[in-house]
This record gives C-alpha cells, sequence and structure tokens, in this order.
C-alpha cells in the first residue's frame, strides 16, 4: 500500500472526529444533533448495514435527518472515510445518498446503468474496501429499471439496440435468462433482483482483495431492491 494510502487510513479517526467536534461547536444547529452520531465509525458489517436500514426507514418516513450538508466541509477536504459502498443503477430516482439518508463522504457509489460490476466497478469496490475500509457492499436494484426491461426485450424479442447499448445487454443477460428459467409471475421484479443478487455474489467472490476482506470479516455484502414508489429498500 502506498504512503499517502496509510496516511489516509490514519487519518479516518482524525476525520471523523473533527466533523463531531465541529457540529458540536456549532451555534446554530443546522444539521441536527442526532446526525452527529452517525459520525462514529459503525464498528463493524453488520452495523454498517444496520445503518442503512435505518437511513433508509427514516427516508421513507419522511424525516431524514441529513438535510443540510455545510457541516463538516472543511473536514471532508481533507480526506474521506465512508462506510458502505452501494452499487446502483443510473436512474435518476435512485441517489444512494437520499434514500439511505446519509449525508457526503459516507457511500461510496458506484453507478451504471442496470447495476452491474465490470471491471471498472469492481476495482472501484476494490480501492474502496482495502484503501477506504468501507465494511459493506450493497449492489442496489429498483423497480421499474430500464435497463432490465430493455435486456428483457432483447433476451425474448430479440430486439437490437444502437451505440453502445449492447454491452449493458450483454451484462444483465445472465440474470434475465436465470429469471426466465423460472418462470415467474413477474419477469422485470425476478430479473431485477435476480441481478442484483448475482453481482453481490460477484463482489463477495471477486478475488484477490473483496473475497479476503469478507473471508477476514471485514466486509459483507448484501443486495436489495429499491421501490420508487414507497421508498423503502428491501434487502434479500
Ligand atoms: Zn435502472
Amino acid at each position: 500500500m502506498c504512503q499517502q494510502c496509510i496516511a489516509s487510513l490514519s487519518r479516518r479517526s482524525l476525520i471523523r472526529g473533527g466533523a463531531v467536534a465541529l457540529a458540536a461547536a456549532a451555534t446554530i444547529p443546522l444539521h441536527p444533533i442526532a446526525a452527529r452520531a452517525e459520525d462514529a465509525d459503525p464498528g463493524n458489517p453488520d452495523e454498517a448495514i444496520q445503518r442503512l436500514i435505518d437511513g433508509n426507514a427514516r427516508y421513507v418516513a419522511n424525516t431524514p435527518i441529513n438535510t443540510d450538508f455545510s457541516p463538516g466541509r472543511a473536514e471532508r477536504a481533507r480526506g474521506q472515510a465512508p462506510f458502505a459502498a452501494i452499487v446502483s443503477c443510473a436512474d435518476s430516482r435512485v441517489a444512494p445518498e437520499v434514500i439511505f439518508d446519509q449525508g457526503p463522504g459516507d457511500l461510496f457509489v458506484v453507478r451504471v446503468a442496470g447495476n452491474f460490476i465490470n471491471e471498472d466497478g469492481l476495482a472501484s469496490l476494490e480501492y474502496g474496501s482495502l484503501v477506504l475500509g468501507i465494511k459493506t457492499i450493497v449492489v442496489l436494484g429498483h423497480s421499474a429499471c430500464g435497463a432490465i426491461g430493455a435486456t428483457i426485450d432483447a433476451v425474448k424479442n430479440g430486439t437490437e439496440l444502437p451505440g453502445h447499448l449492447p454491452s449493458l445487454i450483454d451484462a444483465i443477460r445472465p440474470a434475465v435468462e436465470a429469471a426466465m428459467a423460472a418462470n415467474p409471475d413477474d419477469l422485470l421484479a425476478a430479473a431485477t433482483a435476480e441481478n442484483a443478487r448475482l453481482n453481490a455474489e460477484y463482489a463477495a467472490t471477486a478475488t484477490p482483495i473483496l473475497s479476503e476482506a469478507r473471508k477476514a470479516g471485514k466486509l459483507k455484502t448484501a443486495s436489495g431492491g429499491y421501490d420508487i414508489a414507497t421508498g423503502k429498500v428491501t434487502f434479500a
């Protein structure tokens, strides 16, 4: 690991502490005090996932605590210490920081239409684990996903898409074909869930970095689905 990376790691607790101190010193509590409790390192993968679950519950209840992003801005300029990575779709309605009610610096987000992990995405997640110390990777599908729907159309009807869009189809095709084999009532929902599950499994077993972190108990992977209508994330 490079010296800069090591220095970054050693600064993590300092950055977290600085954010708490800044909030405590604020004369006008623009950022609710409850949000500051979220700055503590979640400690382990299970607590990291619970933090996401709790944040989504706040979002669903329309009681978010991350509504003012100015506190901690100076500290964030010095480094980052996200606790979770989210692999989400590029869909404009699926914004991880919003739906998990987290602030800037909390989530390491990899986004691509169809929320799959290609080599560049995997490298990003490896950086998140090895250098930034993320404790969980959540692959997040969502309702009414156009990329999944287009892949279903391509698989079932042979529809050909222009430009580079076929590369998305190729990446999502295994999940669609696996879902079709089970003959589900709702193929779009089943393929979306299968796509998230397959990619979470890929992250969990990807050698050498992510699989080693998982075996060491430093990292857990999960898949979930985001319902655009209700705002709720359901973990598989
Ligand atoms: Zn989508």
